[in-house]
């Protein structure tokens, strides 16, 4: 369906949990209070906002979180959810930590696609960074190289951040040695994020211009998101950047957000929410649903307001909200 601004709006984010096997100091750091279990979605409940969603028209869903794989029976969550008639495309945004032992189960679930985020390549920074305690790094890069063997279409997200600035190229170079996409996310003022420090995505692209002085912007559409990709020919990837900050990208915006407590949130820059576990858990019919699903995503807000921090409503953290 068409928001109050005409945008087709066609992808959800699902956040299945709020936990995470990793603590990543600008979204979910050490000490952080977890929602208690009865307060999140059942794959049931998330079943049917689902399905009610594909009956507006939304069509491609990302799975998210939290960390998704730590959830109990999210394999078979995936199956579900891409087997609901209508449903065209499942993907999945994950630490990678627990994927490869659930890859070969996701693969026949029929899930389309995965990002993996992945801020570093040094292993001691990785565990300045999310908490991790031993080598990560290795297992990562295998991880990377499986999923290319076995055809799944893979994406590497990396968080511009003060403290990885450093190694932009050797992040890029998984490029040049496998053919996924490495994005570049301009860190957002949200929950924990807006007390760390990022990097600029131009002054990335400069740096990157350094190694690669081909690289430049292709037309091509590489996924649902709002990312711009860059093409060298040194390259067998993408480079991409999504610069939700310093580049606005919401007259473009096809998407809508389902927090592990279903909330379903219209823009990640404001607390603005409708309830849908009250719809659920108060016995509301599908009907309902889809209606409260329908007022939601019409009144979807028509920016952000990252550049006005002031103006930022949302409390929420990155971990609950499932970036
Ligand atoms: N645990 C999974 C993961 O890390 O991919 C999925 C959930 S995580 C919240 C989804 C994405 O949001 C990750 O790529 C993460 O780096 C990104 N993210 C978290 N906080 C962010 C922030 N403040 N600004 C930009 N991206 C952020
Ligand atoms: Fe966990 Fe992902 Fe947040 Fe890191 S970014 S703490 S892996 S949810």
């Amino acid at each position: 369906m068409t928001d109050q601004y005409g945008r087709n709006i066609d992808y959800m984010r699902l956040s299945i949990t709020d936990r995470c096997n990793l603590r990543c100091k600008y979204c979910m750091p050490e000490g952080i209070t977890l929602t208690p279990h009865c307060e999140i979605l059942t794959y049931e409940e998330l079943l049917r906002v689902a399905a009610q969603a594909v009956a507006l028209g939304v069509t491609k869903f990302k799975v998210t979180g939290g960390e998704p794989l730590v959830r109990k029976g999210c394999v078979g969550f995936v199956g579900q959810l891409k087997a609901l008639p209508g449903v065209e495309q499942v993907t999945m945004t994950t630490n990678g930590l627990l994927l490869g032992e659930q890859l070969e189960g996701l693969v026949a679930a029929g899930l389309d696609a995965v990002n993996i985020s992945l801020d570093t390549v040094n292993d001691e920074k990785y565990g300045k960074l999310t908490g991790y305690r031993g080598s990560a790094l290795p297992r990562l890069m295998a991880l990377l190289e499986q999923c290319v063997a076995i055809g799944m279409r893979t994406k590497v997200n990396v968080v511009l951040l003060e403290e990885n600035q450093d190694e932009l190229p050797e992040l890029a170079a998984i490029a040049q040695h496998l053919p996924v996409d490495v994005r570049f996310i301009e860190l957002m003022p949200i929950g924990y994020g807006a007390s760390a420090s990022g990097f600029s995505p131009d002054r990335a692209l400069e740096q990157l211009k350094g190694c690669w002085p081909d690289l430049s912007p292709v037309s091509e559409k590489r996924g649902n998101g709002p990312a711009h990709y860059y093409a060298s020919a040194s390259l067998v990837g993408r480079i991409g950047f999504i610069d939700a900050v310093s580049h606005a990208f919401c007259a473009d915006c096809n998407r809508v957000r389902l927090t592990s407590t279903g909330l379903l949130k219209p823009c990640l820059c404001y607390e603005t929410s409708t309830d849908l576990k009250a719809v659920l858990r108060s016995g509301g019919s599908d009907a309902d649903l889809r209606e409260a699903l329908r007022q939601a995503i019409y009144a979807k807000p028509r920016a952000h307001c990252f550049a006005q921090r002031d103006s930022i409503t949302e409390q929420k953290g990155m971990s609950q909200i499932g970036g």
